[in-house]
């Protein structure tokens, strides 16, 4: 590789990781593997061991072969991996080493960002990152692609960035993100509010120094300028599009589930939840391995905001973080969220947000809870972020329509308070 970029560790001191073994990312996620993972698994002899393959072909990829639970075929009952166990960390395949860490590239260095999929993650469990930096950077030499700039960065559609402007940008959003004076709730409605400004802004006559004085007086202005603001609630259609972006969100067809139940059918079941979603009348369908099954729509949409949860403060810390993360792991644009330019993908993780501000309030409801928990809020989150990035149809141009949609009538914002 020639001249690898540098690479930088997620800069949020508040996070912590360590695995606690869980096991839980080996029955959620479907492994893809690498020529040079297939090599290692032969090597091992592990279809001679196992007695059957164990590993899938499916659409031109080859994943790791998983149970009909769902598990990986490698998982053992006490949550261990076998290949961990017989042969040591560093011979598994480079996903399973490399999670919940991502690596995401810009035009100057490689981002460590980290996957909010990961329950220790989300419970801010273990080492501070910085402790981690060797072995991912270690990691990092077996996917190449990730040490050199694979996108370059835009603004907005289409306008490439400045020298300075996307780093200003993410530093001016962090700060404001880490303000504890501000409400939750004001929070994230000032961010939706910053984004959709930027969106209407003409910034092609706003470039370099006058978009660093744009953006810092924009956010200069919060949360005071949201008085002047006031919101109606959501339009219906609003609603509307939100539980169908979650459940677009939820998607969760595993490689062996498709293979046995076919693609057409595949299709048509998610459609008919994709609809269900969007109606929002009657019983919800069954998504995600059961997630919310047996909860009414009318019981989610009685669910109070996260904001009057008696748990809002810790709800309040694990957003902040969360948005941080996502921010300053370079997983908002560019190379981190579709090849989107900067713009776009604020709106988007604007929504990612609501969304699983929304599925927290319908977790609540499916377990009888009067009030989102800190637990429900846990669990949606590590469900919306387990795709955010790296499923094909949320970097798509329905997608984008989507986001066309949220910009009108200050839709990101109303779906924001409505849900937070
Ligand atoms: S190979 Fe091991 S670490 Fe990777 S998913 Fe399977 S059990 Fe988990």
């Amino acid at each position: 590789m020639n001249h690898p970029l540098p690479i930088l560790m997620l800069p949020v001191a508040t996070q912590r990781y360590s695995c606690h073994g869980c096991g839980n990312c080996c029955r959620d996620f479907t492994v893809q593997l690498r020529e040079a993972d297939l090599a290692k698994l032969t090597a091992q002899g592990w279809e001679e061991k196992i007695g059957q393959p164990v590993t899938t072909v499916f659409r031109g990829r080859t994943y790791l072969k998983q149970r009909a639970d769902g598990g990986c075929v490698f998982l053992m009952e006490d949550g261990l991996c076998r290949i961990h166990k017989d042969y040591g960390f560093t011979e598994k395949p480079i996903a399973c080493q490399l999670f919940p860490f991502v690596l995401i590239p810009d035009d100057v260095r490689t981002h460590i960002g980290i996957s909010f999929a990961c329950q220790s993650v989300r419970e801010n469990k273990g080492a501070e990152l910085r402790t981690h930096l060797r072995e991912v950077d270690r990691m990092s030499f077996s996917l190449p692609e990730t040490r050199a700039t694979t996108y370059s960065a835009m603004l907005a559609d289409t306008l490439s960035a400045k020298e300075g402007e996307l780093d200003a940008l993410r530093m001016t959003l962090d700060r404001f993100l880490a303000r504890e004076d501000v409400v939750m709730r004001d929070r994230f409605d000032g961010l939706a509010w910053m984004v959709a400004s930027l969106g209407r802004a003409q910034l092609a006559e706003v470039r370099a120094s006058r978009f660093r004085e744009l953006i810092t007086m924009l956010a200069s202005a919060l949360p005071g300028e949201l008085e002047h603001l006031p919101l109606d609630r959501a339009l219906e259609k609003q609603m509307r599009l939100l539980r169908q972006a979650t459940y677009a969100r939820l998607e969760d067809v595993q490689v062996n589930e498709a293979m046995s139940v076919g693609r057409w059918r595949t299709v048509l079941r998610q459609l008919l939840a994709s609809r269900a979603f969007t109606r929002g009348v009657g019983r919800a369908p069954s998504v995600a391995r059961g997630l919310l099954d047996g909860c009414e729509f009318a019981a989610i949409a009685a669910i109070p905001t996260l904001s009057e949860s008696p748990d809002r403060e810790a709800i309040d810390a694990l957003y902040a973080r969360y948005a941080r993360a996502t921010l300053l792991g370079n997983r908002a644009w560019g190379a981190g969220y579709y090849g989107w330019s900067a713009v776009r993908g604020l709106q988007a993780m604007v929504l990612n947000i609501a969304c699983s501000a929304w599925l927290a309030r319908a977790l609540a409801a499916t377990r009888h809870h009067e009030h989102a928990t800190l637990e429900d809020v846990r669990d949606a989150l590590g469900r919306i972020d387990r795709h955010a990035g790296r499923a094909p149809w949320l970097g798509s141009v329905g997608e984008r329509l989507r986001m066309e949609y949220f910009r009108l009538d200050d839709g990101l914002r109303r779906i924001t308070r409505e849900s937070i």
